[in-house]
């Protein structure tokens, strides 16, 4: 764990406290200062006139909904943790599921976490190895999933599972596989009525792996505490209030769909929707209008499709019930929060944040004043600060605005990570006395408004300048020609690296000599001859992760045929 500075604990209670403190005072709490997520998210409105309120909507792909109210999901989730505990399930246990987005996978987090044991719901869409060495990684104790994924991925990897002592299977009209359980015949038998296990702040909850842009996925943990960052960062970033209709389009195998896709909705009391289905442009308009949703979080990539249906096709939805919209994971570039306020009728805001902070932390909230393109800036509760590293522990601040270089943030945020599993060394390098380095470049500018440079992993050192490859890729975005971007840089014997682009053109544009003479022209102009690429090359796709990241380090090996590494989180379809 980090050390707190004695600086630190000598101060009086910061403003950043005091946002923490409030945000805590509006939850409920356990006796003893016990904090249980799923009793903020869940039971607190399980009560009086909310508990018939709409707690989750979720849509099939044939557009039929099933409806709990929170009343409902009290139930199901105290079943569930009943389940649990017949199966001699613990505190600290590991509980994974394997499935789309469908009510059991709720059910499960949610129970899981009134049972006081840790939840890891893993993307549905992984092959069977990625599988395993996260099963593996978290030492799952049980595991919820359909029947058609267990054939599929589970059986043919169980012998190499021997903690994995049970699996669950969802389906309700099936045979259920021999040495598995059949989920809906234990819960139905079980007691809707169950005493919350008294978990307290630092009790170990949610397991989260990283998207694995920059290399292996890490397994990050979090506590019960970060329920007060989700309850206060939905609230004061994305605007989210009780009588709102939500929906979060990321799966909840990736932080954002489990702290923003689950937790954070249901804390506050609004109605999250769920839709099953994969993504597809059209079917995501008639949602936001059929389903009259009032607050979107999405991300740039869903966007960058949904841009491609252009404004006719766009133009026969109603969105008129859409007050607030904002994006997460890739840089928002400003053509797209301009989209926004275009085809939406509201411009997109851009969020920061990573699996290992558990909530937003930079935003372009609600109250302030948009500046499309930049991130925002921190949370009342976020303390920031811009550094360079000038040795294995020692950190130089830059104050001075507009000047590039590491963000970092002061350790003691509720929902900052409490370790990466079975790596404590990498952990421990994540800190530097009481500030968490993120790995993330960025640039304050005069009006406190942060800009994405790109990862410090990216970085490219060309002829003495340290190049952000986002700072490349925003140029080349805002071209009308240029659909996507990604930026690397190639050895050289003589500056040590050379600028790359890589460039998807828009349907309608073709790759010429010319285009590319153009395109060179505008970054020059913009960035100068020494930051802009020297070479740009045109291609059909970029390789991407499944939560939509450009994979800049797999671009580059594969360029210079080098070991691609992991890619358990490659998007291959894109
Ligand atoms: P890994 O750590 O395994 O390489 P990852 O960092 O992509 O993967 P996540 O925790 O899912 O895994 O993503 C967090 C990262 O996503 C951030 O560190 C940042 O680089 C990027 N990111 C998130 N939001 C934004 C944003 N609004 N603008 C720019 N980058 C963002
Ligand atoms: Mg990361």
């Amino acid at each position: 764990m980090p050390r707190a500075n004695p600086q630190q604990s000598k101060r009086l209670i910061s403003s950043a406290d005091l946002f923490w403190q409030q945000a805590k005072a509006a939850l409920s709490g356990l006796p003893n200062a016990g904090l249980n997520i799923a009793h903020e998210a869940v039971d607190r409105h399980a009560v009086g006139d909310s508990r018939h309120h709409l707690a989750i909507r979720c849509i099939d792909s044939t557009g039929i909904s099933q409806d709990f109210s929170y009343l409902d999901l009290s139930k199901l989730t105290n079943q569930f943790a009943h389940v649990l505990q017949q199966l001699q399930v613990v505190t600290g246990d590991c509980v994974f599921t394997l499935l789309g987005r469908v009510p059991e996978l709720y059910i499960t987090v949610l129970g899981t976490l009134k049972n006081g044991s840790i939840i890891c719901p893993l993307f549905s869409v992984y092959g069977p190895e990625p599988i395993r060495t996260r099963l593996i990684s978290g030492n799952a104790k049980l595991l919820v999933t359909s029947k058609r994924l267990y054939e599929d991925k589970i059986e043919p990897l169980r012998h190499s599972l021997p903690d994995l002592e049970h699996i669950l299977i969802v389906d309700q009209d099936q045979t259920t596989p021999p040495s598995c359980d059949d989920f809906w015949q234990l819960l139905n038998r079980a007691s809707d009525r169950f005493a919350i296990s008294p978990t307290k702040p630092e009790t170990p909850a949610l397991l989260h792996f990283t998207s694995g842009t920059t290399g292996k996925p890490k397994a990050v943990l979090h506590v019960h505490n970060a329920v007060i960052a989700h309850y206060a960062s939905a609230h004061y970033a994305l605007d989210l209030n009780s009588g709102d209709t939500f929906w979060c389009t990321a799966d909840p195998g990736w932080v954002t769909g489990t702290s923003y896709g689950i937790i954070a909705p249901l804390v506050i009391g609004a109605t999250l929707l769920v839709d099953e289905a994969e993504f597809d442009p059209v079917r995501w308009c008639q949602f936001l209008q059929d389903y009259r949703v009032n607050v979107w979080y999405t991300a740039p990539t869903a966007i960058r499709l949904m841009m491609r249906l252009g404004n006719d096709l766009l133009d026969h939805y109603d969105f008129s019930n859409l007050r607030f919209a904002a994006s997460v994971g890739e840089p928002l570039n400003s053509e797209l929060v301009l989209w926004g306020k275009d085809a939406l009728g509201i411009p997109l805001h851009d969020s920061w944040w990573q699996t290992e902070t558990g909530a937003i932390m930079i935003a372009n909230h609600a109250k302030m004043e948009l500046k499309p393109g930049s991130m925002g800036k921190p949370l009342p509760g976020v303390e920031s600060a811009i550094i360079q590293r000038s040795s294995e522990s020692e950190i130089e601040m830059i104050d001075a605005p507009d000047q590039a270089g590491e963000l970092v943030l002061r350790v003691g945020w509720p929902s900052m990570f409490v370790g990466y599993l079975d790596d404590k060394e990498l952990y421990r390098r994540c800190f530097i006395n009481d500030w968490y380095l993120t790995g993330d470049i960025v640039r304050r500018d005069i009006d406190g408004y942060f800009w994405f440079v790109g990862r410090v992993d990216d970085t490219i050192k060309s002829a003495g300048h340290l190049i952000g490859p986002y700072e490349v890729e925003r140029v080349l975005l805002a071209q009308t020609a240029v659909a996507d971007a990604g930026v690397i840089g190639i050895p050289d014997p003589v500056i040590n690296e050379t600028v790359r682009a890589y460039v998807v053109l828009k349907a309608g544009y073709s790759a010429s000599d010319e285009l590319k003479r153009h395109l060179r022209a505008q970054t020059r102009k913009a960035l100068g001859p020494a930051v802009a690429p020297r070479e740009i090359e045109f291609c059909n796709k970029l390789p991407r992760t499944r939560s939509g990241k450009i994979m800049r380090k797999l671009l580059r090996a594969r360029v210079l045929g080098l070991p691609e590494g992991d890619l358990s989180t490659l998007d291959s379809n894109l």
